[in-house]
């Protein structure tokens, strides 16, 4: 039987930085090992980001029959998940109820924030602080924290003296927020704010929009998931499971596309995106190779989608500033929405250009953009995060020889895999940069990691040795072939949270791999089966 010590321990086998997903996992596995186990959780609840999205309209944008854990048959076949596309409230009952089902919560401490790891050279283990003064000591450091968990405030003058109220989509009240009779303004138009606008704009008496930059969305058809359809898909989840392992982004129902866009003829092409359009979400994505590699196929895609707004939105003045033309479709995250376009067909919602003219300052009442002032009550910051490397960054991680992961990474991050980064022994990141992590189905990609990880921690332990490394010309191959993979595709042309652009200062540098998780899956077996290639494992 696992066993885990109380509280007031302060030495761990392995201490885990966050209690999402990914944290909640590896403390089922590791404890599953007898493990002795900690997590760390700054929230005073499981779930992550979806625990801090609480958002109007907020939900995931993969299908939940898909986003949700395979490692346990009788999980996945008694939830049964009731919307084709989870909302948030449904996603944080879905992860207390995995809590609750697998005892996780007496090993995780709440309110808690790691504030400081570092590696000790004499003892070989990690020494650590918290914001609650206490320290402990760990064998092993699993760094859980997200990759979208870094909220990310605009850098605009006067935005902390606003007087009305002022909310992030990141770190939303844990109370409804009623928007009845209220002016909005909301900033930013990712992902966050293509969800919440038409939620907000059904209650609020005016919501202004104050978008830089046009978003791609496609309608995500949300709906009930009928029974007869779950049913049917439990009966085979080992297949969909499975089959998602082989395709570009681990999902299963979208696999490698099979022809170029210029296979077919304009027509046959529309015909195509059209069929992609009726599905919604991401499937115009995958509907030919060439979607992410040739700017004109690209651009076959772009001008189908912008085509759609452009019948939506009523005005056409309007209809052309939500259209998207300053980076290739899909090399921004594709948003998915409900309703989104139509929003702006209501009396009630403004429009706000601010690329050409940006945002000069937040007065304690209104937002300033040139000699124009929107007056409002409430400001939603949907402004996104400092993504990838924000969580990490924030710990002060120091490695051997006093290196310091902030220094290190101050040019980009470096990672072998995206599970170690050299000179930092004996942690580990899930779905960390130069791992497919957000470019796939993030549960599934998470999974992977913490067998990988568990599996290097039981060989450490069962071979009586003290410490994993990865090693530095491995990293550095692992970092080039990131850059050749992503350099033979149009993301890097886009000013993303991908490549660090949505941060003033911060390095542009490509971050995740886009090799697919097929292809990745097929390097990390190779590795693992080649003796754990690229890892030193030693006694000190
Ligand atoms: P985001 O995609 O980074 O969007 C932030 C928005 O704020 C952008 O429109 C950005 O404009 C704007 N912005 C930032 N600073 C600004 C400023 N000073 N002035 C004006 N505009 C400013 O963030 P997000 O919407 O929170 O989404 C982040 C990621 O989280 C998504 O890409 C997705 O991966 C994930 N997410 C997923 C779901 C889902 O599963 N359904 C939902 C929400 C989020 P620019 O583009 O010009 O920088």
């Amino acid at each position: 039987m696992p066993h885990s010590k109380n509280i007031s321990e302060d030495s761990f086998d392995i201490v885990i930085v966050g209690a999402g997903f990914a944290g909640m996992y590896m403390l089922y596995k590791l404890r599953s090992m007898g493990l002795n186990t900690r997590v760390y959780e700054r929230g005073d609840g499981v779930g992550g980001t979806w625990y801090w999205n609480r958002y109007p309209g907020a939900r995931c944008d993969l299908e939940s029959m898909e986003y949700s854990y395979s490692f346990d048959n009788d999980l996945q076949q008694e939830w049964n998940w009731k919307e084709k596309y989870g909302t948030q409230p449904e996603l944080l009952k879905y992860a207390n109820h995995v809590a609750d089902r697998f005892d996780l919560r007496r090993d995780i401490e709440f309110k808690t924030r790691l504030n400081s790891a570092q590696y000790n050279d004499v003892t070989g283990r990690l020494d650590l602080t918290t914001n609650r003064g206490s320290r402990a000591t760990a064998a092993h450091l699993v760094l859980a924290t997200g990759n979208l968990s870094t909220p990310q405030p605009p850098k605009i003058d006067g935005v902390a003296d606003f007087n009305g109220r002022s909310f992030h989509t990141g770190n939303w009240p844990h109370v409804n927020v009623d928007f009845r009779k209220r002016r909005v303004g909301i900033i930013g138009t990712g992902s966050s704010a293509v969800q919440a606008i038409p939620e907000i704009a059904k209650q609020a008496a005016h919501l202004t929009v104050f978008q830089r930059t046009a978003n791609f969305s496609i309608p995500a058809h949300h709906g009930p998931l009928e029974s007869a359809e779950r049913e049917a898909k439990k009966a085979r989840y080992d297949v969909i499971r499975a089959s998602a392992n082989e395709t570009p982004f681990g999902i299963a129902k979208f696999g490698s596309p099979t022809q170029s866009a210029w296979d077919v003829n304009g027509a046959e092409r529309q015909k195509i995106y059209e069929e992609a359009w009726a599905i919604g979400g991401q499937a115009l994505l995958f509907t030919f190779t060439d979607i992410l590699t040739d700017r004109d196929a690209n651009e076959t895609a772009a001008e189908f989608v912008r085509e759609r707004i452009r019948e939506v939105v009523k005005d056409p003045a309007i209809a052309e500033l939500l259209c998207p033309k300053d980076h290739p479709i899909g090399t921004k995250r594709l948003c998915l929405d409900s309703f989104y376009y139509e929003t702006y067909n209501r009396d009630n919602v403004t429009l706000i250009d601010v690329k050409k003219m940006p945002i000069s300052r937040i007065t304690p009442s209104a937002v300033v953009v040139g000699d124009k002032s929107y007056e409002i009550d409430d400001l939603v910051l949907a402004t996104g995060f400092d993504a990838m490397t924000g969580a990490a960054r924030d710990i002060n991680i120091v490695g051997e020889m006093g290196i310091r992961l902030s220094d290190r990474w101050a040019a980009g991050p470096q990672t072998y895999l995206g599970i170690m980064v050299a000179s930092f022994p004996n942690m580990y990141l899930i779905t960390g940069p130069q791992s497919p992590g957000v470019k796939s189905q993030m549960i599934l990609s998470i999974e992977y990691h913490v067998e990988i990880i568990a599996k290097m921690i039981d060989k450490i332990r069962r071979e009586g040795l003290r410490t994993v490394r990865a090693k530095p010309e491995a990293q550095a191959a692992w970092v080039e072939h990131n850059n050749l993979v992503a350099n033979k595709t149009l993301y890097p042309t886009a000013a993303s949270w991908y490549m660090g652009a949505n941060i003033p200062g911060k390095a542009r540098v490509f971050m995740p791999y886009v090799g697919g998780v097929k292809e990745y899956r097929a390097i990390c077996g190779k590795v693992m089966t080649d003796n754990w290639r690229g890892f030193a494992f030693s006694n000190n």
